[in-house]
């Protein structure tokens, strides 16, 4: 029989998790770790229990954009579970705590690292586990998708003209799994000089996407140095400034989750 494209049965570790957040992109590169580890922080600095799984095996971003005191996961040697890391009160696991480097695997085996991972940890209880999910719309991301109840889809992209099909290969991979895009966020949007706004990339078609896929929001996020510095430097930007107007455009993201 084929199987259900939804998880029927969630995994133990996951029962107390209330909402589970994918943040996806097609691409590398285009900004979807930032987006998901400021949501995240955005959440805990809103009052809620918060955990991010680090779910790309290839690039783990986790271990460079924040700064836990202990850098490996720990091991309940009696429930066998993974007892995540903590940095600032949100719970972390990623491969890069995993301590065995990059990782070169296949495709089957990447997903079965990611979903033992995932649901072996002993999350506890938690309002919102973001995942960062790995880039594509692949086997990968199918499996992941599977195993554990998405509750909602954040899509990262950036404005260049690929953007549109980019978009539309990740909506299409959610509504086939009945899972609710609640977000687009247009990163690297545009960025002030000498008081002027520019758009590098041209200006529209996020707003076209999202009228096109019927996603009920859109959000624009500019370049700013901070922002990849900050990130760099172990500290995400809501941290860092908790009051400026990108803190403010996550909590934004963060009331739509
Ligand atoms: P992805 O997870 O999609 O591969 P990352 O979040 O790792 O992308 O971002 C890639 C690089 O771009 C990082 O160095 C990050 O700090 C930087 N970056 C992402 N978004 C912005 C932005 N809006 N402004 C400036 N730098 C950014």
């Amino acid at each position: 029989p084929a199987r259900p494209l939804v998880a029927d049965n969630v995994p133990q570790c996951l029962q107390n998790v209330s909402n589970i957040i994918a943040v996806s992109s097609c691409k590398g590169g285009v900004g979807k770790s930032t987006v998901a580890v400021n949501l995240a922080y955005s959440l805990a600095g809103m009052g809620a229990r918060v955990g991010v799984f680090d779910a790309d095996v290839y690039g783990p971003s986790l271990p460079t954009m924040v700064s836990p005191e202990l850098r490996v996961l720990q091991m309940d040697a009696e429930t066998k579970t993974i007892i995540p890391t903590e940095y600032l009160g949100v719970k972390l696991v990623s491969f890069g705590f995993a301590g065995q480097g990059s990782a070169i695997m296949r495709g089957p085996m990447v997903s079965g690292v990611i979903n033992q991972l995932l649901t072996t940890t002993e999350w506890g209880e938690l309002d919102y586990l973001v995942v960062d999910m790995p880039p594509g719309t692949g086997d990968i991301q199918l499996t992941l998708c599977q195993v554990v109840p998405i509750t909602a889809a954040v899509i990262v992209t950036t404005p260049q003209k690929l953007a549109f099909i980019d978009v539309a290969k990740g909506v299409r991979m959610f509504s086939k799994l009945k899972v609710p895009c609640v977000a687009v966020v247009e990163n690297m949007c545009h960025f002030e000089a000498e008081g002027k706004r520019y758009y590098p990339f041209g200006r529209g078609s996020g707003q076209e996407v999202v009228q096109k896929f019927g996603i009920p929001n859109l959000f624009e996020l500019p370049i700013r140095p901070t922002l990849s510095a900050s990130g760099d430097g172990g500290q995400p930007e809501v941290v860092r400034d908790p009051v400026g107007d990108v803190a403010k455009i996550f909590s934004d993201i963060g009331v739509c989750v």
